[in-house]
């Protein structure tokens, strides 16, 4: 007999977490969570600075390449994505950013009732556990995601953000509370030097609950309908060449899979644009052609300078200097193995917009080869990415074929928006304003990319061109919004328009890009869906006094 639960939920990922966690406090449900990769046992998952080993692990990693686009050069973009327990939140940088005020009220303001900013705090507040500074009306501190700030303090990060006040740029004690612009040390979701992945944070206490049934390599190749309604899912037990099996759904369908893969499962399903799907020979269940479309991203090409002076990351992970570092994590938990990618945030304007800052930059004191992470450089160095906060510029993901395990297409069209260019560009430059500025001279040896033949605006971005990657912020792929906006996916309680039984909580319904990384906000918007999925009623909005 075909087994039964009452939600079935694919991806285990950042958002999945949290329903399954949310949706398993009524004792009585029965909840199945289908996963594609491994449990989450690789030490290098737990290991904060084991993100540079994970981002190119098959193992736990889709790594997937995107298409080259008219503005990157004609090179195609490596694009990791989390493929085990915690999705994306098991490999990700650890950086815990919500994103501004402005970006939620945007997407209520898109016509999705209830996704303003006031209606979302709550939500934000109730996941986390802020240990550290943090205005009571922003911060949490009862939730299961324990966020902390960076605590190594390292000179070169106090010299460039000294840097940054003195080009005018203020300190902010928590670019997650009232204003986000501004410099200061990162917060990162990490607990005692280990990752806080929203696995450890809501599926793993979810699973000792006994109405949880989480099933690894679990690969979903297909959603079941009757109708218009989705009635359960068919996966490979084992993954490639593995067993099908089919599960079913009482209640509802959950589509988890994140921002590339949940497209792909609804056309694969026979959603989305019938040309396109009967091109691939898959058979068209609801024609919704913003399935897959609309795709964004964060760009950011890296600022590198060779540093003198002093130590940077780049040599402290060599030789005697590692096993110091190792003895100190294993002794104090502390040190260059619970550290995370970037270091330093820092928010600000390009002066190309008056809306609030647009951009973010951040800083690290190591150097990656050909300035993509995942390989250190031998020689002394310091890196500043920058990225537009809210690109234009949208892409698609489609599928390949109809052959689930094929890779999608991804073309996220970076920078084809005239504005994005000149963002990106006012970004670079004040990288090279920070570099050089007075508190880090007695470092700063010399620019080593982009350059100094680099100086007009053509000559940045043809640098951006060249060497700009992703931030590994995908999103609005299945996005939220009216039954009659053509590009709309879901609606504002998540549901897939025009069909039954199906939603879809992830980085995906995001309407629009935040001014964020993705991770705090994917949390926020499953945590919401999990009140409107169990029928309870939303947490009260806030009251901000100007709105009394
Ligand atoms: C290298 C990297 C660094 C990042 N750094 C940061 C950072 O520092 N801060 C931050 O806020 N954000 C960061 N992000 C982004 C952030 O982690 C993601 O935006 C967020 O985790 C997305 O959550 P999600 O639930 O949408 O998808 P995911 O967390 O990716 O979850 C999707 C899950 O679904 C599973 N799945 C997919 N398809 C199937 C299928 N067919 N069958 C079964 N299972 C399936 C996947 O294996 C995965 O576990 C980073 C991401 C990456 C990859």
């Amino acid at each position: 007999m075909m087994e039964t639960f009452d939600y079935v939920i694919i991806g285990a990922g950042s958002a999945g977490s949290v329903l399954t966690n949310r949706l398993s406090e009524d004792a009585s449900t029965r909840i199945c969570v289908l996963e594609a990769g491994p449990r989450d046992w690789h030490p290098y998952i737990h290991l904060p600075a084991g993100f540079i080993k994970t981002f190119h692990m098959k193992s736990v990693n889709w790594a997937y390449n995107q298409e080259p686009g008219p503005w990157t050069g004609g090179r195609s973009i490596y694009a990791p994505r989390g493929k085990t327990l915690g999705g994306s939140s098991s490999i990700n940088g650890h950086i815990y950013n919500r994103g501004q005020r402005q970006d939620f009220d945007t997407w209520a303001q898109l016509g999705n009732r209830g996704w303003g900013y006031p209606d979302v705090l709550p939500y934000f507040k109730r996941l986390e556990r802020r240990v550290g500074e943090g205005d009571e009306t922003y911060r949490g501190r009862e939730g299961n995601l324990t966020v902390t700030t960076m605590d190594w303090k390292d000179p070169l990060c106090e010299a460039f953000m000294e840097g940054a006040v003195s080009l005018g740029i203020p300190k902010n004690k928590d670019y997650n509370g009232a204003i986000q612009e501004g410099v200061s040390y990162c917060q990162r979701t990490i607990q005692n030097g280990l990752r806080m992945s929203a696995a450890k944070a809501f599926l793993h206490p979810a699973r000792k609950r006994g109405n949880v049934d989480v099933r690894t390599h679990a690969h979903v190749t297909s959603i079941i309908f009757e109708g218009k309604r989705a009635v359960g899912v068919r996966y490979l037990r084992g993954g490639k060449g593995g067993v099908p099996v089919e599960v079913r759904a009482n209640k509802e369908v959950i589509l988890s899979g994140g921002a590339y893969n949940s497209p792909q499962l609804l056309q694969l399903s026979g959603v989305g644009s019938p040309d396109r799907l009967q091109s691939h020979g898959i058979e068209v269940r609801h024609a919704l052609p913003g399935v897959g479309e609309g795709l964004q991203d964060h760009y950011a090409p890296r600022s590198v300078a060779r540093v003198k002076n002093i130590r940077t990351i780049n040599e402290l992970r060599r030789g005697l200097n590692l096993w110091v570092e190792a003895l100190k994590w294993a002794t104090t938990r502390r040190g260059l193995l619970s550290l995370s990618p970037t270091m330093v945030y820092c928010f600000w304007h390009s002066g190309e917009t008056t809306e609030s800052s647009d951009l973010q930059l951040t800083f690290t004191p190591a150097s990656y080869k050909e300035g993509v992470q995942g390989e250190l450089e031998d020689e002394p160095g310091m890196t500043v990415a920058s990225w537009q906060q809210r690109p234009e510029s949208r892409g698609y993901v489609r599928v390949r074929s109809a052959d689930p395990l094929a890779p999608p297409i991804i073309q996220t069209n970076y920078l084809v928006e005239e504005l994005d260019r000149r963002v990106v560009v006012a970004g670079m430059k004040l990288a090279r304003r920070l570099l050089q500025s007075a508190p880090l001279a007695p470092y700063y040896a010399y620019e080593d990319f982009p350059g100094p033949n680099v100086q007009s605006d053509d000559e940045f971005l043809a640098a951006a061109t060249e060497r700009g990657t992703t931030t590994f912020h995908p999103g609005c792929t299945c996005r939220m919004g009216p039954v009659d906006a053509k590009w709309a996916v879901v609606d504002d309680q998540l549901r897939v328009h025009g069909l039954q039984g199906l939603r879809v909580v992830d980085a995906s319904v995001m309407p629009r890009m935040i001014s964020a990384n993705l991770n705090a906000s994917t949390l926020m918007i499953a945590d919401k869906a999990s009140d409107m999925i169990r029928g309870r009623v939303a947490m009260e909005a806030v009251k901000f006094p100007e709105m009394a």
